[in-house]
């Protein structure tokens, strides 16, 4: 199998809304497909959606940073049939700490602390749509050589992230990457093999459990990547804690509490006052 990113991406159409946030009214957009760019401002908003929906037809994919909480929530509201195109979109803000978990912080761009894009300029959409294209582009390139250097990660954030909300355009994007999703059993020995020694393993065994609730796929897709990739040493992003608050817990709960079991080789080491001497 191979993937060819530059088929991927050009069946992605970039999207950025400006939203008025005390009306919510929607007063300015842009859409990048390829070479192709809508922008939109001002009046006349209805010949404009139409015109967003052509170019939109036929695409695989809505991205953009933060599509799934800001910009597709508003778009439906302001036409719901694009429900049905952003079906399976694919949110450049949440795939980030998991491409750059020691710098979650991409290099092109700052966030405010609710995820939203800080480029040093005034609202520009057309140049945030180029932009969330391009963040993709490099988090395919950091998932392909995570493929190569740690399989198993790549292989359990392909399970945490597609079992849960708006998981369709996240399958299809790790699927390109490393073929057909893994099954429970499998996600499960990769994790347990990648945090072996970096966390207690009953508190483990218990956070396993309750991945059963598909809402905790993607707090828990963090908390490997923070402990099992940067090696718990970065900072989790303030969206992180703010969107997915689990995250934060779970990691406190694999590390920070002593089990008890003289066996189990992280308490024995990490909790132990004696060891740490
Ligand atoms: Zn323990």
């Amino acid at each position: 199998m191979t993937f060819d990113p530059a088929l991927f991406l050009s069946r992605c159409v970039s999207i950025d809304l400006e939203v008025d946030p005390k009306s919510a009214r929607l007063f300015a957009f842009a859409a990048v497909r390829g070479e192709a760019a809508l922008v939109h401002k001002g009046a006349a908003l209805e010949p404009a959606l139409d015109r967003l929906e052509a170019i939109c037809k036929g695409a695989a994919h809505l991205v953009g940073h933060n599509i799934l909480r800001h910009d597709l929530p508003h778009l439906v509201a302001n036409r719901a049939r694009f429900a049905g195109l952003g079906a399976a979109a694919i949110d450049t803000l949440w795939l980030n700490p998991l491409a750059f978990p020691r710098n979650p912080y991409h290099h092109l761009v700052k966030h405010y602390q609710d995820g939203r894009l800080q480029v040093g300029h005034v609202n520009d959409p057309e140049q945030d749509a180029r932009l969330a294209l391009q963040v993709l582009a490099d988090q395919i390139a950091a998932f392909a050589r995570l493929g190569q250097e740690m399989p198993e990660a790549l292989l359990a954030y392909h399970h945490l992230t597609t079992r849960g909300e708006a998981s369709a355009g996240f399958g299809a994007l790790f699927q390109s990457l490393r073929g057909a999703a893994p099954g429970e059993a499998a996600a499960h020995g990769a994790i347990r093999r990648l945090l072996d020694g970096r966390a207690c393993n009953h508190r483990l065994e218990q956070t396993l459990g309750r991945l059963s609730n598909a809402r905790n796929g993607w707090p828990m897709a963090y908390a490997l990547s923070w402990i099992s990739v940067a090696g718990g040493d970065s900072v989790m992003p303030p969206w992180v804690r703010l969107q997915f608050p689990q995250a934060g817990l779970i990691v406190r709960h694999l590390r920070d509490t002593n089990c008890g079991d003289p066996s189990c080789g992280w308490c024995g080491e990490k909790n132990n006052p004696n060891a740490a001497l």
